[in-house]
């Protein structure tokens, strides 16, 4: 059973059938997915979605397929952890951090956006799956496609860390590298999709494949106890996830789930692209495209696609942007571990960082109840860390020298 009604374009309201394509032909605004939110709130309660398995899937009807999902079947509802100890550090009481570095089944929250954009490629027909990726979308869509059986063609900026690469070329996946930024291979996937009747996930595919971010912010309200945050905090980079977070809790207070949001949305990003807080910064109603030049890779987008939407639900909650540069990212990722034990990668070091400065501006009140998005793993970006942290000593196995080394520990 399907609550969708079809798609439409966010700028001049024209309505389109449920189609792969993500332009309006009018205006070019994006297409975005159409739902009976009536027929939804009949069927959807807090007791029906209490009684399903711990997936993101237990929000099946705001998700945009029609027949029941074939693949990805265990992604999301990862923890969401009380974080007392980086709260003490950052001056806040009521911190929280939504952990998608463990996300089911390759540790970032794309698992979410590729299990929508793949489940609909396979109800439109397609037999291959592509994408643009800046690292974490390239893990996520070949490692869906080899357990789907489908074909996966992953398009990369040639530079990408080592774990990126590895950890999507292992799943026999097609892999390119293209000499460029990610807004070049961006551009190029954009040609690439003219000629081959592929399923782009985040381009012919986007409505759907967006759709599958705001699980991640139904998780937030659930986990809460049925309450939208005071605040919350979001790397960007092509602006898809900040705003499904709010659409997310918009969507659960329209539907009678949780009541009314007052949610401050926060954008987060590197010095090193930062066209979204830039933005925000100076009061522009858009960004101005940027070249990239941070080790934040994962969520380095000069040219973010729903940047200008991300920059009005940041400025239109009563949040605000801030950005944080490569050594603060880096602090940012070994203060969350020594306070937490969590290994994020440098995106979420981004987060950290940035809600450090938010917090120290008061633009987060020290009690307001907050959100981290933690949204990927350390694991897949060690370079980034690797020349910050003390290499282990290595010792002979005798007590005695032990004992020397213990005094000096
Ligand atoms: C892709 C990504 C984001 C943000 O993506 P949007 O394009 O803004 O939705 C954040 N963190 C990580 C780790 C990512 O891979
Ligand atoms: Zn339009």
């Amino acid at each position: 059973m399907s609550f969708v009604l079809g798609l439409k374009c966010r700028e001049c309201g024209r309505e389109y059938p449920t189609e792969p394509t993500h332009v309006c032909e009018f205006c070019f605004g994006p297409l975005e997915v159409r739902y009976d939110y009536d027929g939804i709130k009949r069927v959807m309660t807090r007791q029906v979605i209490e009684s399903r398995p711990a997936t993101m899937w237990r929000y099946r009807e705001l998700i945009p397929i029609d027949t029941e999902p074939t693949v990805g079947l265990h992604n999301g509802f990862t923890p969401l952890v009380r974080a007392k100890n980086l709260g003490k550090e950052l001056g806040l009481t009521n911190l929280y951090l939504k952990n998608d570095s463990v996300c089911h089944p390759t540790l970032s929250f794309k698992d979410r956006v590729v299990a929508a954009a793949v489940n609909k490629a396979r109800e439109f027909g397609y037999d291959t799956i592509a994408c643009a990726s800046t690292g974490n979308l390239a893990n996520s869509v070949a490692a869906h496609a080899a357990a789907a059986g489908m074909k996966s063609y992953v398009f990369i900026p040639h530079d990408l860390e080592q774990s990126k690469i590895l950890g999507t070329s292992i799943y026999n996946t097609k892999i390119v590298g293209i000499k460029g930024s990610y807004d070049d291979v961006n551009r190029f996937c954009s040609e690439v999709a003219t000629v081959f009747k592929w399923a782009f996930v985040n381009i012919n595919i986007r409505p759907f494949y967006g759709d599958g971010s705001k699980t991640f912010g139904y998780e937030i309200a659930e986990q809460l106890g049925w309450r939208a945050p005071d605040c919350v905090v979001t790397p960007v980079a092509g602006s898809s996830l900040i705003t499904k977070i709010h659409k997310a809790f918009k969507e659960f207070e329209q539907l009678g789930l949780i009541g009314p949001v007052k949610t401050k949305v926060f954008a987060a990003q590197a010095t090193g692209c930062s066209p979204v807080t830039t933005a925000i910064k100076n009061g522009w109603d858009d960004f101005k495209p940027v070249k990239p030049n941070t080790i934040a890779k994962s969520i380095a987008i000069g040219n973010p696609a729903d940047g200008y939407y991300g920059i009005r639900v940041a400025r239109g909650s009563g949040g605000w942007g801030e950005d944080v540069t490569d050594p603060e990212i880096v602090e940012g990722i070994k203060l969350l571990a020594r306070t937490e034990g969590i290994f994020t990668e440098t995106a979420g070091g981004v987060t950290v960082g940035v809600a450090q400065k938010l917090a120290a501006q008061g633009r987060i009140g020290r009690d307001e109840l907050t959100v981290l998005s933690i949204t990927g793993q350390g694991l897949k970006t060690t370079e980034a860390v690797v020349n910050h942290i003390p290499a282990p000593v290595v010792i002979e196995p005798k007590l005695s020298v032990f004992e020397e080394l213990h005094k000096t520990l």
